[in-house]
């Protein structure tokens, strides 16, 4: 009997990917997601699968899954700061409430889990490269709060069941990463730029762009998830590409890439936006033989190629309102 794995946030970005490759591997995938952030479109090529099968639920709510489970990968919540501000308390829940129901299924099912973690939990970091060792500076009341505190929450109360209940877990703190299936207008920054260039807008740098940040290639991503799955490691692991950039010099490089003949224009810089972040990938480097393959101009390249391919209505899809005071 294949082994069943459970996917929340499966019609998300790195979701759906994950499910991509665990189809690949031989596995039988329940994809479960409430569609708030998700979106069909990013499983519709699964849906016709054997050992595929879709589930529409809020894991905020009682989790009920029939059968046996062998793993369960957590990657249900929203994760662009414009989706913060705009569903603050569902961010909350599904990190920490969201977190114990399926802590909850893990035991009964005796699988093993893992969750996704973020780069967040370091908040606007003082130590550079960030290394797992580091405990981060983060604004619990700020703008970015809601995230950050229910992915630290969900990190304690994940190693709480690993050390009381002995349960198998694994953490993996997710760095910026990129790639098809990005939601166009979430408001991160590489749709962002992507979606200026092609609509013929000037791209908004925020601040002076000297902050910087290290893209990871989803599918480099996905291999250190399933590496550390796999392993028997069950604190932090950092996965992420320690290729750093200023987001002034990035966005220099979407305009080469698109070929765009807008200019730059600046906008204020949203309150917490952390100044500077690289990974460490030692540990992932030593543990799970991981490191990035994938380089930015490769990747980027692929995912413009996606965001070209989307119908045109979806570029002009409005921004929602909180946008505004994102940056204000
Ligand atoms: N950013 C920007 N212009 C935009 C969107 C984002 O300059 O139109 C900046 C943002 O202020 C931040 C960086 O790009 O410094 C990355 O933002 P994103 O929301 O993608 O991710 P995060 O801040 O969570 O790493």
């Amino acid at each position: 009997m294949k082994e069943r794995v459970l996917i929340t946030g499966a019609a998300g970005f790195l979701g759906s990917h994950l499910c991509d490759r665990f189809t690949k591997e031989g596995f039988h995938v329940i994809g479960m997601d409430n569609l708030i952030t998700g979106s069909m479109n990013n499983i519709a090529h699964l849906m016709p699968l054997e050992h595929f099968e879709f589930h529409h639920h809020d894991i905020s709510k009682f989790v009920h899954v029939s059968g046996k489970l062998d793993y369960i990968l957590h990657f249900a919540s929203p994760a662009s700061p414009i989706d913060y501000l705009k569903i603050p308390i569902q961010t909350l829940k599904v990190g920490s409430l969201g977190t114990h129901n399926l802590l909850g299924l893990a035991r009964a099912k005796s699988a093993r889990m893992l969750i996704a973690s973020t780069s967040e939990v370091y908040g606007d970091p003082l130590v550079h490269p960030q290394t797992e060792e580091y405990y981060g500076n983060v604004n619990p009341i700020g703008p970015r709060g809601v995230y950050d505190e229910a992915k630290r929450f969900q990190e304690a109360i994940t190693m709480a069941y690993h050390t009381y209940h002995k349960l198998e877990t694994r953490i993996v703190r997710i760095f910026n990463t990129y790639g098809p299936r990005m939601r166009l207008n979430d408001g991160r920054v590489l749709p962002a730029f992507v979606g200026q260039a092609l609509r013929g807008e000037d791209l908004t740098v925020f601040g002076d762009g000297s902050q910087t940040r290290s893209f990871c290639y989803v599918n480099d991503q996905v291999e250190g998830i399933f590496r550390l799955l796999m392993s028997d490691y069950a604190l932090p692991v950092n996965i992420g590409n320690p290729d750093e950039i200023t987001i002034a010099q990035f966005a220099e490089e979407i305009i080469k890439l698109t070929g765009t003949t807008q200019k730059v224009i600046y906008k204020p810089l949203p309150k917490d936006d952390p100044m500077q972040r690289q990974p460490n990938i030692t540990k992932a480097k030593e543990i799970l033989g991981w490191e990035p393959k994938v380089d930015r101009t490769e990747g980027l390249k692929m995912t413009y190629d996606f965001f070209k391919s989307l119908p045109e209505e979806k570029l002009y899809k409005k921004e929602h309102k909180s946008f505004k005071n994102y940056i204000s």
